[in-house]
């Protein structure tokens, strides 16, 4: 189309395409004669989008889209691919995870001797006196049937501290020496809300430290990143996360630091996905006295919510439960903060206009954290809230119906069923159909998410659908039938929802035309394929804000 007169003609004649309003625009890329699943009710499927200055600027039919096409303009034939809008991972640690991969052993190994190895190699490169970090230890996909000892890593590194963070992200794994420069002996009691792990019979230290107990180490351990190995972190992390497919994440566990990484990876060019920061709860006063909340910033770098944590974890069987783990009578898991601490923190941030986000896992969990919330928009009602239940995974009747009453967001676990069922047993299989609810909350209208929890999680949205949809794991045992849902739910999920639990709803989720051009393209369409195989289905490109930001 190269005069005005022409292209007012022709867009008279749209009928099935609808066009951003800046009609003097060009589009700078179209992509044709592909299967487009938009996510938007109005125009549900597509053939062909046209972008221009990174979002959509015509949505529709080959012919149409075709014809917006002015000399000069790049058009790709996707050849009948699949297209989905790009994927949101509404709870991530993508910073702290990047940073991780570029300093730490990387313990998803599959035996103690394999985990011993790999720190004995790192030991032998560190500098003597300097600690030997591991993450990624998972004490359920060793074939040795027992966790790390202290044992185990003193007979592997024993003339540096060992700190090894299990994936979770509420146990650390340390040897003699590592405690010793914790300052944690036999002697040293549990602090409030964290447990440090003794032989039963000898009352020797175990080397396993839980919950808050991890803070002895945080005092000890040096944080000697520089500005530039925080940027380098979400670049690696960036790369990792564009080739499954997804273009947004929350970082659930901000800080200061991690606010400064992305604005620098942004700035040089390396953030190839859109990061909702949350801030933890113990920056917010500095924030707050700043002027900052929720909302600040732009589609690529945004302040999230305020983060809490109210009680512990799933995969590392430390959730507050209202009925004890299987097998372990006892054990109801731990709560993190209080409700009064939740509370006093909550209120700060609620009137000053933050949205909240709370880990809260278990059931008791959940229910401390809702009763929060209540409270607060009680004493203080505000508009739109949005209050996000962070997990939100043991649910019931009565749970969902505060949820909903409320408009909270939880955000479930999308891929544990697959990858962590061997951790399902501790919960028990009547247990499994109120847990990672999607069924119930999307029957009952709620909006949860796509979430990975990474490093706890794995993030690959391809896994999450093949997770949510089977309520399957790899061995092909089944966990919480009742909770499955669709493949166009689960895409739901992963894709409008997530931008809704971050106030974006208008701005992406979707692939409709004014909102950013953010998609994958998919080598098999997951509508047609066979449940069983929907984490095997290949991402061929990956594009945010119409710059591809993975091509395979
Ligand atoms: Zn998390």
């Amino acid at each position: 189309m190269t005069d005005g007169t022409t292209r007012r003609e022709f867009l008279g004649t749209l009928a099935a395409v609808s066009l951003f309003p800046f009609e003097q625009e060009k589009p700078d890329l179209i992509l044709h004669n592909g299967h487009v699943v938009t996510m938007n009710s109005a125009e549900p499927v597509a053939e062909a989008v046209a972008i221009s200055r990174g979002r959509f600027f015509a949505v529709g039919k080959n012919a149409d889209v075709m014809n917006l096409a002015a000399s000069g303009v790049r058009k790709i034939d996707l050849g009948g691919k699949t297209v989905l809008p790009g994927f949101i991972d509404a709870h991530s640690h993508p910073a702290a995870a990047g940073l991780s991969h570029l300093r730490m052993v990387d313990c998803d190994l599959r035996s103690i001797s394999a985990i011993q190895a790999a720190l004995r190699e790192r030991a032998a490169k560190t500098p003597a006196g300097e600690w030997v970090l591991g993450f990624k230890y998972d004490d359920t996909k060793t074939d040795d049937g027992r966790p790390l000892s202290i044992a185990d890593l003193d007979a592997a590194v024993p003339d540096h501290p060992v700190h090894i963070e299990h994936r979770g992200g509420h146990t650390v794994y340390a040897n003699s020496l590592g405690l010793r420069k914790a300052g944690i002996d036999e002697k040293t009691p549990d602090p409030p809300g964290g447990k440090i792990d003794h032989d039963p019979a000898t009352g020797k230290l175990g080397g396993r430290v839980a919950e808050s107990a991890q803070a002895f180490f945080e005092r000890a351990i040096p944080q000697n990143f520089t500005r530039d190995d925080h940027r380098d972190g979400v670049k690696l992390i960036s790369k990792m996360l564009a080739r499954t497919g997804i273009t947004s994440a929350t970082e659930a566990q901000g800080t200061p630091l991690d606010l400064q990484a992305y604005q620098d990876a942004r700035d040089s060019g390396d953030l190839l996905f859109r990061a909702y920061c949350f801030i933890n709860y113990r920056f917010i006063d500095s924030m707050i006295e700043a002027g900052v909340r929720t909302g600040l910033g732009d589609e690529w770098v945004r302040v999230g919510a305020m983060k809490m944590v109210c009680d512990g974890s799933i995969s590392e069987r430390t959730a507050r439960l209202s009925v004890p783990y299987e097998g372990r009578p006892n054990d109801y898991g731990i709560l993190v903060m209080t409700e009064e601490e939740l509370y006093t923190h909550g209120r700060k941030a609620h009137i000053a206009g933050w949205q909240i986000g709370t880990h809260a896992n278990g059931d008791v969990g959940i229910d401390t954290t809702l009763r929060v919330y209540e409270r607060l928009q009680k004493e203080n009602p505000r508009h739109d809230p949005r209050f996000r239940l962070e997990h939100c995974t043991v649910i019931n009747d009565g749970l969902i119906a505060r949820i909903k009453a409320l408009g909270a967001i939880p955000t479930p676990f999308s891929t544990y069923v697959y990858y962590h069922g061997e951790k399902m047993r501790y919960y028990g299989a009547e247990r499994l159909n109120h847990m990672f609810a999607l069924r119930s909350f999307l029957d009952a209208g709620i909006r949860a998410t796509q979430a990975s929890d990474y490093p706890p999680g794995e993030f690959i949205p391809m896994m999450a659908l093949q997770s949510e949809v089977t309520r399957t794991d790899t061995k092909g045992n089944v966990w919480g039938p009742k909770q499955k849902i669709t493949v166009e739910e689960a895409v739901r999920v992963g894709t409008i929802n997530g931008a809704y639990a971050s106030y974006e709803e208008n701005l992406k989720g979707s692939i409709e035309t004014g909102k950013l051009a953010d998609l994958v393209v998919l080598g098999r369409d997951p509508f047609k394929e066979n449940p069983s195989t929907l984490v095997t289905i290949p991402v061929e490109r990956t594009m945010a804000g119409g710059r591809w930001t993975f091509e395979s």
